[in-house]
């Protein structure tokens, strides 16, 4: 008997070998828009925002916010230091909003998803795991407005083993099947550095406070807090200034 549980203990080791050797991935829906991925994590572009790339297991979020509040994409991952070096910008967890105008866009618009994410100052609703707008300093109306997703605890530039969506990603075709699967993570346009000029603070104006959001109650029940300590503490945003280490 001892020998049957052995051979099952050692074969779930081996599928969890094999799951970490081939980067799979899990998801599971905790909630109607809070989803847990373990595994799977890799850096990627962003479609149709040239030159910005974010972890793929938020894809599915970033066109969701695309196509419902319109947003522009200003930075994703990122090593630049003006991103706090703790934060979710080196590890591809973090977007950089501004309103896209073009496609009918508008600071309202970008006011409403801040409200949305982060109901009162502070308590950002689950996945997000800090927001930055009006009442954070370098972030808000007129600004930008910042989002970090939830995650478990990981090292600068490293994708994080865990990761907290809106909605579960796409698993990633296996590999061998000719590479030319309809993965969305992988980026349609390769070249790197065009269009990857901006400058932080081209488009910082200065923040008039803006409107200040009515706390609403966050539905659901699920916060941030409550996904226990697997998630790594809040890191938040000086905006474009990286607070010294404390170590
Ligand atoms: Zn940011």
């Amino acid at each position: 008997m001892r020998t049957a549980a052995l051979t099952i203990a050692l074969a779930a080791l081996a599928l969890v070998a094999a799951n970490f050797a081939t980067g799979a991935m899990r998801s599971e829906k905790l909630a109607p828009r809070l989803c847990e991925t373990t595994g799977g994590g890799r850096f990627v572009g962003i479609p149709g925002s040239p030159g910005e790339r974010i972890d793929r297991r938020l894809l599915n979020d970033v066109r969701m916010l695309k196509r419902k509040y319109k947003i522009f994409i200003t930075d994703g991952y990122s090593l630049d230091p003006v991103h706090s070096r703790n934060g979710e910008h080196p590890i591809g967890l973090a977007l950089d909003i501004v309103p896209d105008i073009r496609r009918g866009g508008s600071w309202k618009l970008i006011s409403k998803l801040a409200k949305w994410a982060e109901p009162r100052q502070n308590r950002p609703r689950a996945p997000f795991r800090w927001v930055g707008y009006n009442g954070d300093p370098g972030h808000g109306r007129g600004h930008h407005l910042h989002l970090s997703w939830s995650h478990s605890e990981t090292r600068y530039n490293k994708p994080a083993r865990t990761v907290y969506s809106l909605r579960c990603p796409t698993p990633a075709k296996p590999k061998g099947d000719g590479g030319k699967a309809n993965d969305p993570a992988k980026p349609k346009n390769t070249k790197k550095g065009q269009g990857k000029s901006k400058k932080k603070g081209k488009r910082q104006r200065k923040n008039h406070g803006g409107v200040k959001a009515t706390p609403v109650p966050a539905t659901g029940g699920i916060t941030p807090r409550s996904l226990g300590r697997r998630l790594a503490p809040p890191q938040p945003e000086t905006g474009g200034v990286t607070l010294p280490q404390s170590r």
